[in-house]
């Protein structure tokens, strides 16, 4: 039987990829995959564990040892740390700057490459990160850059952080989105780069819907020329 396929999107923060690829796995019957998610849980682990940031094998250690999982609930997807739901716990300004930090760890890498090559490896799965096209999946049949201007991308995340009740201010979210993704694309280990063969969308003056209905065309494209003609379940909702 044909295999379901493979889409990447990857990008800089608040360009809209964790919207985008859940709606988008969703509308394909695809599973969705953070990968910021696990990269923020092993940043949370470094953190409660007290492991020292500067020591690089010590971090590639945990990063093998802890388990990460993703589960559907009614309240939407949560990320499991060793069996604890730490949804909310990796997502405070503070794991969002030591992430940017343990993520250009090469042993973490390593550890979260293959994780996530395990998880998507069947097809059928949405993954969203940095480096998906690039390197965790170089051979997916659908890679997207989704990018939008920084002021943009700073004040979705502010929207984001404020609506979660974080005490946010708007010039220091934008200010730590831009150090972010200074740091994502200058590290020396997959840095956040466009693939080449990636479709570059700029979502700063699109709306979600408009994003979505764009994707989901492309991806049904290649679904046909994959020979998956059949519709997929909720396809085009
Ligand atoms: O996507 P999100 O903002 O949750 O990612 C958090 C951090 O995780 C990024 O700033 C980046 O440092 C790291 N990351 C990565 N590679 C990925 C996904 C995320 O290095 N594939």
């Amino acid at each position: 039987m044909k295999r379901e396929l493979i889409v990447a999107i990857d990008g800089p923060s608040g360009a809209g990829k964790s919207t985008l690829s859940k709606r988008l796995a969703a509308s394909l019957g695809y599973i969705n995959i953070d990968t910021g998610a696990m990269y923020r849980s092993v940043a949370l682990a470094a953190s409660r564990k007290k492991v020292d940031l500067t020591d690089e094998a010590a971090l590639g250690r945990l990063a093998g040892e802890i388990s990460i999982d993703f589960i559907r609930q009614e309240s939407g997807e949560r990320v499991l740390l060793d069996g604890e739901d730490v949804s909310g716990a990796i997502r405070t300004p503070e794991v969002s700057l030591l992430t940017s930090q343990i993520s250009a760890c090469a042993g973490v890498r390593e550890a979260m490459v293959e994780l996530q090559r395990q998880k998507g490896a069947k097809g059928g799965v949405v993954l969203e990160g940095r480096d998906i096209g690039t390197v965790v999946f170089p051979q997916a049949e659908v890679k997207f850059f989704l990018n939008a201007s920084a002021a943009e991308r700073g004040r979705r995340r502010y929207e984001e952080l404020q609506a979660k009740g974080m005490p946010v201010e708007l010039e220091q979210t934008i200010v730590e989105v831009e150090a972010r993704d200074a740091a994502d694309s200058a590290r020396e280990h997959a840095p956040l780069i466009q693939a080449e063969d990636a479709l570059v969308i700029d979502s700063t003056a699109m709306t979600i819907e408009e994003v979505l209905q764009e994707m989901l065309t492309v991806v049904q494209q290649r679904r046909q020329q994959a020979g998956l003609a059949d519709p997929v379940a909720g396809a085009g909702r």
